[in-house]
């Protein structure tokens, strides 16, 4: 289909979504919208930003809560992996629902599963130089998540079930918020994006696309914690968000 079709399918849908009666599941429209909405529902699908396997089901829109909200209240009551069972609280994402920047993490530590929000520790007050000192943007103008919504017990790697489990949310996160450059940090996060196992020496320096949008992979600032030598390379990976996040560069495969 032809891609600015698609888009006009996509926006469409979300508008009637937005519309709708959350409640009762119905939309009230002149004859000629109801016309219209018709001929849309006949036409092929939009290519899913998400599998169909892995999809979750988008969430209605109520009055005065963004969609983003609705799906955020979804996870906090999420018992769909063994996560649930020593959480304290799930840890959404922070930032802002417009971002053009998304940074992708892994899981929550103990700190971010006290507080509720990702990058709250260490590793966080490292991103957040990252943004506000590298990129020079207020870090509430970016989002930040992780691919894993709930704290693995003693900070473990996740699980792949936990992974696949928990991976619909990110997706529609995503899908929902629409920025113009991900940054993935760390191997989960890569992984996971990119449907991959390679090493992140091999996903760096290079730009991949996820559904479009230019993905940089770069290291994950716990592990920069740890390898502070590595921080110049991942200052590098940095300078070519910026190009992207001013519109300077546009990226090309490699
Ligand atoms: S980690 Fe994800 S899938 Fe597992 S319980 Fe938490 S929110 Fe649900």
């Amino acid at each position: 289909m032809d891609p600015v079709l698609a888009e006009i399918i996509a926006d469409t849908r979300a508008l009637v979504q937005r519309a709708a009666n959350a409640k009762r599941g119905t939309l009230t429209t002149s004859p000629e919208v109801a016309r219209m909405l018709a001929a849309v529902t006949t036409l092929p699908p939009a290519a899913p930003l998400i599998a169909e396997t892995t999809r979750v089901d988008a969430p209605a829109t109520h009055e005065g809560e963004s969609a983003l909200e609705i799906l955020a209240k979804e996870v906090s009551t999420c018992t769909k992996c063994p996560l649930c069972e020593k959480r304290k609280q799930t840890v959404f994402g922070d930032g802002s629902p417009h971002a053009k920047l998304v940074f992708v993490g892994e899981a929550p530590g103990e700190e971010e599963d006290r507080q509720g929000k990702p990058f709250v520790g260490r590793a966080g007050h490292l991103l957040t130089d990252i943004i506000e000192k590298g990129i020079r943007i207020p870090r509430s103008e970016v989002y930040i998540c992780n691919v894993i919504k709930c704290r693995p017990p003693e900070n473990r790697d996740p699980l792949p079930a936990e992974k696949e489990q928990c991976e619909p949310y990110l997706l529609r996160q995503l899908e929902l918020i629409k920025p113009n450059v991900i940054v993935a940090l760390g191997r989960h996060a890569a992984h996971t994006l990119l449907r991959t196992d390679e090493s992140i020496s091999k996903l760096r320096g290079k730009w991949h696309f996820y559904h479009g949008i230019p993905l940089r992979v770069t290291f994950h600032p716990a592990y920069l914690l740890r390898n502070p030598e590595d921080k110049t390379k991942c200052w590098e990976d940095i300078k070519h968000v910026i190009k992207v996040y001013r519109g300077e560069e546009t990226p090309a495969a490699s």
